[in-house]
């Protein structure tokens, strides 16, 4: 597995004030959409294309358009909804699916309570969208769905990511695997702490999105 943290200062300034505890819900949304696309250009990087060419008002132009089949996208339920239009935005014919995980507070383990995706993912490039990459647990459980499914591909964007979860990935995600899986983040933080929240992370990403419900 690769790790990508972006190094940008839009990137640095945008994910700063996500963290601060006074930012408040709806600039909280408005940050993630933003931060979402940043991280989505830098995540798309290596898309595959096909080569075209096209006609221009004044001549031939040789271009490249990207590859069929059109890439899926899926966000973890619930805070992965966040990321959602920030990732439409650069991939506007993306199809998408969903996944439901829920974290037990005690033990840390997640358990899948919703799945829908193409049952064949054969050739296609699959992009899953999760905030917080902590233990690493959800975003294992997601990528070996969609590896099983046959997904040519698997990069996951997070705001931020700790050390714990990117090593769990690396060790079930090996580099000599023959589907890339990538992680693509804002920011790599300190730790987690007992209750496997990322430290100094930004709190709950669900909580401060959607509300604590
Ligand atoms: N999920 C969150 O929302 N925040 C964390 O810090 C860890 C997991």
């Amino acid at each position: 597995m690769q790790t990508l943290v972006a190094d940008h200062p839009l990137i640095a300034h945008k994910l700063t004030t996500l963290r601060d505890v006074r930012t408040e819900t709806p600039t909280f949304r408005s940050l993630t959409d933003e931060l979402v696309t940043l991280l989505a250009y830098e995540a798309t990087r290596d898309m595959r294309v096909a080569q075209v060419s096209v006609t221009t008002p004044v001549g031939t132009a040789d271009g490249v358009k990207l590859a069929t089949p059109a890439p899926l996208v899926i966000p973890v339920l619930r805070a992965g909804i966040g990321m959602l239009d920030g990732m439409a935005r650069l991939l506007p014919r993306a199809d998408v699916g969903f996944v439901g995980l829920a974290r037990d507070e005690q033990t840390l383990v997640a358990s899948t309570y919703a799945a829908r995706l193409p049952a064949d993912l054969t050739d296609r490039e699959a992009f899953v969208l999760d905030p917080m990459l902590a233990t690493g647990g959800t975003l294992e459980t997601v990528i070996t769905m969609l590896i099983s499914r046959g997904a040519a591909a698997v990069t996951a964007i997070c705001l931020l990511a700790a050390p714990e979860g990117v090593r769990r990935l690396e060790e079930a995600f090996p580099a000599d695997l023959p589907v890339p899986v990538r992680v693509v983040t804002a920011a790599m933080d300190q730790s987690l702490n007992d209750r496997g929240y990322i430290v100094p992370g930004l709190g709950d990403a669900g909580d401060r999105l959607f509300g604590v419900i």
